[in-house]
Order: structure tokens, then sequence, then C-alpha cells
């Protein structure tokens, strides 16, 4: 794959820096700018060359141009952090555009309007998408793909614009692509992967790929569930894919026979409402309605018994990897499996690697900084399909294979 370094000496060229800077808003405000810090590296790194950077990204998913998912509020909290102005433009392409790349000086930076303000970036029809790729290509000189949350997408500032110029991956992208590699090969064991989040059909592909390469397949979240009433147990109002039972079942006989072990929940907390102050119990896995609230108990977080067996398999393995939050971690009465989980996380003498947004945003709102891991993925989806053993649109097209 092209790095950096395949495109020379950049000073005083445009260079259209593709960042995934779609960050959680709350009434306007950014919650977890964790992407756009993620981004810093690379942006610095070209900026110290003396190159005219150009920042391109996406934020949530407008149907046309949607004032409340500008990017106005990430160009100035990018500001802040490099400590010099990036001035924002209205407008994707067009003259405003055009004027603000002009106005850049050597090491100067300025950010576009969310790309997907325009739905030419995702259409389906490949000439719509390069027709917005060839508008933006004409304000550069040269393509860097640095969002690697995007890798998975044929889009038009992703795949097709780094067709029409000399492109290469970013730091962030070369850096996912190395720690997710070492997850599927040559991992150190034991080996663990920990899945949880909501639903089991979301993960079955991981899960599909990872199973013979691993040593132990931890879960939790809201997908636990499913594999509990594949072990015939009730689960009340608990969230329950009914069509993925028998993949479960057929997961923890692959698994037998591969010698991995699968760790399910031995306790659950359990409330009757899926709210932030309901009243909550813990029950054993196996009697989830046997509970005061009976079959209307909906599990909504690990138990402390369970929490603690996990952290024990977790701290005794060379490398982690998770993904999926193993409880509703957004209420803070079942925050606490998740935030043991990450504990333990963070004691691995090995790779730990935390994958997949809510996984990522839920260990810095309990707190955790990214440095308490080996690595927390920027890329959902992109990192689960690379993990998959898919093949990666964006990479592809910087002769990754
Ligand atoms: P990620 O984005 O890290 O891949 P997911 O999107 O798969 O994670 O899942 C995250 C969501 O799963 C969170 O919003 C969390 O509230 C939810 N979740 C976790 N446990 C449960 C549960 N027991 N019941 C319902 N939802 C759950
Ligand atoms: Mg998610």
């Amino acid at each position: 794959m092209r790095t950096l370094e395949s495109l020379g000496d950049l000073r005083g060229k445009r260079v259209l820096l593709r960042c995934d800077l779609n960050v959680p808003l709350r009434d306007g405000a950014i919650t977890d700018d964790g992407r756009i810090r993620a981004s810093l590296a690379t942006i610095r790194e070209l900026l110290a060359t003396g190159a005219k950077v150009v920042v391109l990204s996406h934020l949530g998913r407008p149907d046309g141009p949607t004032p409340e998912l500008s990017l106005a509020p990430v160009a100035e909290r990018l500001a802040n952090l490099l400590g010099q102005p990036v001035p924002h433009t209205a407008t994707v392409t067009g003259d405003e555009a055009r004027q603000a790349v002009e106005q850049l000086r050597d090491g100067g930076a300025c950010m576009l309007e969310n790309v997907r303000f325009d739905s030419r970036e995702t259409s389906k029809d490949e000439a719509e998408r390069a027709s917005l790729a060839a508008e933006i290509a004409a304000l550069g000189d040269a393509f860097v793909l640095d969002g690697f949350g995007v890798a998975h997408r044929k889009q038009a500032s992703v795949s097709d614009l780094a067709e029409l110029l000399p492109s290469a991956a970013g730091r962030l992208v070369e850096r996912e692509l190395d720690v997710l590699t070492r997850l599927t090969s040559a991992a150190e064991r034991p080996y663990t992967v920990v899945l949880g989040g909501s639903k089991v059909s979301d993960k079955v592909a991981v899960i599909e790929h990872l199973l013979p390469r691993v040593d132990n397949l931890v879960i939790g979240g809201g997908m636990m569930f499913t594999f509990l009433a594949a072990q015939g147990f009730r689960t009340g109002q608990s969230l329950l894919e009914s069509d993925q039972i028998e993949v479960a079942k057929q997961y923890l006989e692959r698994a037998r026979d591969l010698g991995v072990r699968v760790h399910l929940p031995l306790d659950v907390v359990v409330t009757e409402a899926f709210a932030a102050e309901a009243e909550a119990t813990v029950v054993p896995a196996d009697a989830i309605e046997g509970s005061k609230f009976g079959p209307s108990a909906r599990g909504l977080d690990i138990g402390p018994e369970t929490s603690s067996r996990y952290a024990d398999v977790i701290r005794s393995s060379r490398t982690v990897f998770w993904n999926g939050p193993m409880g509703v971690f957004e209420f803070p009465r079942f925050a606490e499996g998740t935030r043991q989980i990450a504990s333990a996380l963070a004691d691995v003498a090995g790779l730990s690697v935390v994958g997949g947004g809510d996984s990522a945003a839920a260990v810095r709102l309990l707190g955790f900084a990214d440095e308490s891991f080996g690595h927390v993925s920027t890329g959902g989806g992109a990192s689960l399909e690379f993990l998959e053993g898919k093949r990666l649109p964006g990479l592809e097209a910087l002769g990754w294979n």
C-alpha cells in the first residue's frame, strides 16, 4: 500500500486529506473528539512538510445540506487542537471551496463542508460518484486517505478520488492496518476475543473468521441473550434475535470442535424498564425470569460474577480484541460490566485493541484514556470488515492487497 513517502516532496502542494471526523454531537457540541485527535498525526506531518492541507470528511447521514450536520464545529475544534486557523467552507465544491484553497499558504489548512451534503458522494451510480470526485480532484495535487472508518466505503471522496490523483494512505490508516493485521495473523497466545453490543447478526461474520484463530471467545452485551437462548434458557424481555439462535448453537458446537473456550454470562443485571433510573437486580443467567420481574425481566448488563470471571480471562491473555459494550453503558447503572472489562483490558501485558464506535465512546465516557489500551480503533464497520477478511475498496485504491 502506498504511504506518504510515495508522494514525494509536498511543499506547496495542495493535499486533499480524507479524514473520518464523524464525531458525536449533542445540541451542536462535540461530545467526543477522539476521531479528530486520531487524525492529528497525519495533519501535523503534512503541515510540517509545507503542504496546503484541504480536509474532507462526512458527518452523520445527511440527505442534502443539513445545517445541524455542518462541519463548522469540527473545523473549530481542529483549529484549537492545531493552534492555527482552519477556515471552513460553506460548500463541498464550487467557487467558495476553490477560493478557500487558493488562499492557503504553505503549511496552512482549511476544511470543506460535509461531503455528504452532495448526494453524489454515496451514490450507487458510478458516473455520479465520478463526477463529484472529479470536481474535488480539481482542488488538489495529491490525495491522502486517513479516514480508516470509511475505508470500507465505495464513495466519491474515498475510493473514486484515489483513482484520480497521486494517492496514499495516511499514518492513521497505516497504524490501524498494522494493529488489525496482528489480530488476523501471528497473534500472540492466549488470544481472546470479547464481543458484546446489540446484535449477533452484526458480529456473525467476525465470529466466523476469528473463531479458528482464538483461544477464548467471551460473550456479553445484548447479543449474550441469543447465546443463552441457544443453551435453552429463557431470557424474558431481553434483546433476542430468534433467527440467530440456530447460528449461535452452531458456533458453540464449532468452538467445542476447535477447542475454543466460549465464555457465557453466569449472572445478569435485570430490570423491568429500559430506563436510566430503573430498579435493577442481579440474577443467575439461567434464571432471568425467576427474578421479581418475572417474564418482563430485561437484562441490561452482565452481573458482577461474570465481570470478574471475564476480567480474569482477559488479564491472562496476550492478545485481546474487544468489540461491543457489555451492557447499556449509556445508563451509569448498567455501565459496570463494561467498566470492569475496560479495566481488565487496560491491564493486558500484550496487545489490547478496542474496536467499534460505541465501544470506543464507552471507554472514553467511563474515563479511560486511549493510551490505556494498545489501540483504540477509529473504524467500527471498517475494522469489523477487515477482521471478517473482506477487501476494503478505499484500501484497494491505494494498492493494498
Ligand atoms: P460498537 O459500535 O462498538 O460495534 P454496537 O453498535 O454493536 O457496538 O452496540 C452498542 C450498543 O449496544 C450500545 O448502544 C449499548 O447500549 C447496546 N447494548 C449493550 N448491551 C445491551 C443490552 N443488554 N441490551 C440492549 N442493548 C445493549
Ligand atoms: Mg455501534
